[in-house]
């Protein structure tokens, strides 16, 4: 594909005086707010399999909403800077809002960025399952999130405006990589380090699609730019809480249309990220942050000519709780996973990376005692131009694409991440490849394609809604 930008077929409408149509009546609402989620210096940091406590501040964490009304329908999109957002914690958050606003709960997607200088977001449930992280601070965070998003929610429902939305598709094919590559021993690798000889070539796709979404008030003053993209928020490390490269896209985005807020969200990026093995000498840290955020907020800027209007049309949520089956683990394996994480952090002997890993997943998958992993999978459409589907988990890139492929709307943008947190979704055919994407997830083979498989129909189901309810 060569095309910087792609441009957003819009379906005309095809009523005789369709200008007509377009006036005040056509536009639907928005309202835009952010909520400070900055935890205090000292909290356990997210992100990697050792303990760090957060030094201090190099940017604020938000929880960044949009709300949206159209038809009366009312429907809240809302971005966390953080590496995951448990289940609980989102039922509660869903609670909280729609007690605040109304907005019912299913109508509520609350995703997070997938930020690793973050918090340890660990709900109390999870503080007592056996995979570390039952701290005070982890526990503290994700007991005031619900309340937190719930104000973002809330104060981004108050603004509720007539607004003008409109979408555009941009092109980045330079930030990110499969961190999966064939290897020439004929094992597949992961992350295998910069001018590796022995890689032979990446074991999967990349998406190059930064779907944009930009609402304006009725006056055309810019409020919010929705950006979705592929990529690991993974670039920063380091003791300092920061929100990774989307925090240099916000900036600058924000200095080119003073007063909007940048609204990030992850793709489906579960086998994605930005180290360039060919380029030996590149850097990492708050340096490379920028510099991707940078290069993210030009292709997003090369949008603007291009932002087409959406009319406003019926706004849909649709969910479905799909059962994903476990992965099969063997009688003696908890034991043994036991065994190896009591080895953790150990000077004479430490686990290595992979075991420890996989004796994690193991002690998660034993204590659900064989009941399914319920996972949510949530539809929010707006006419029949935009969709927006929200999967729990790092979902593997090519999930991602198959859902884009079979969706018939103009715009689909997929967002991991979403509603909860299950941990990394391959697909079926990286499973007999292993390595750590495998090795960790707690859900077995053929989940991937289930999550897909409810996405279209939920899809088809939107669409053909929108197209019935189109004036004619
Ligand atoms: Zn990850």
């Amino acid at each position: 594909m060569t095309a910087k930008t792609l441009l957003l077929a819009l379906p005309l409408a095809l009523a005789p005086c369709g200008a007509a149509r377009a006036a005040a009546a056509d536009l639907a609402e928005a309202g835009v707010a952010a909520e400070k989620i900055t935890p205090p210096p000292g909290t356990l940091m997210a992100g990697y399999y050792f303990d760090r406590a957060a030094s201090g501040v190099h940017d604020d964490l938000f929880a960044k909403a949009i709300v949206i009304q159209s038809g009366g329908v009312r429907a809240a999109l809302v971005a966390c800077d953080l590496i995951g957002v448990p289940r609980e914690c989102v039922e509660a958050a869903r609670r909280a809002i729609e007690a605040a606003t109304g907005i019912p709960g299913a109508h509520v997607m609350i995703s997070a960025t997938h930020a690793h200088t973050g918090p340890v977001v660990r709900s109390p449930a999870g503080a007592r399952r056996a995979s570390g992280g039952g701290k005070e601070s982890a526990t503290a965070f994700a007991e005031a999130l619900p309340g937190l998003i719930a104000a973002g929610a809330a104060a981004a429902c108050a603004n509720l405006a007539p607004a003008r939305i409109s979408a555009a598709r941009g092109f980045e094919d330079s930030l990110s990589f499969n961190r999966r590559f064939h290897m020439k021993d004929g094992t597949v690798g992961w992350n295998p380090g910069r001018l590796n000889p022995n890689i032979l070539r990446p074991a999967g796709p990349i998406d190059p699609d930064v779907p944009v979404v930009h609402f304006a008030s009725a006056q055309g003053a810019p409020l919010a730019m929705y950006v979705n993209f592929a990529m690991h928020l993974d670039t920063v490390g380091g003791l300092e809480i920061s929100a990774d490269y989307p925090y240099t896209l916000g900036k600058l985005l924000g200095g080119l249309k003073p007063g909007m807020l940048t609204v990030f969200t992850q793709g489906a990026a579960g086998d994605i990220n930005h180290i360039d093995v060919a380029w030996g000498t590149q850097t990492h840290g708050h340096v490379e942050a920028a510099r991707i955020g940078t290069v993210l907020a030009g292709a997003v800027t090369r949008t603007f000519p291009h932002l087409a209007a959406v009319s406003a049309g019926p706004l849909q949520c649709r969910s479905r709780l799909v059962a994903l089956p476990l992965p099969e683990i063997a009688a003696e394996a908890p034991e043994r996973a036991r065994a190896i994480i009591a080895r953790r952090g150990l000077a004479e002997n430490p686990p290595a990376f992979l075991e420890l890993v996989e004796a994690y997943k193991v002690i998660d998958v034993a204590e659900r005692g064989g009941k399914p992993l319920e996972a949510e999978v949530q539809v929010i459409t707006l006419g029949d131009t935009l969709a927006w589907v929200g999967l729990p988990g790092e979902i593997f890139v090519e999930l991602g694409l198959a859902i884009k492929r079979s969706s018939p709307f103009a715009q689909t943008m997929v967002v991991e991440l979403a509603n909860g947190s299950i941990g990394y979704v391959p697909t079926r055919h990286a499973w007999p490849q292993g390595n750590y994407e495998v090795a960790s997830a707690r859900c077995g083979p053929g989940s991937g394609e289930m999550l897909c498989e409810a996405a279209s129909c939920l899809l088809r189901e939107a669409h053909a809604a929108a197209v019935r309810a189109a004036p004619r």
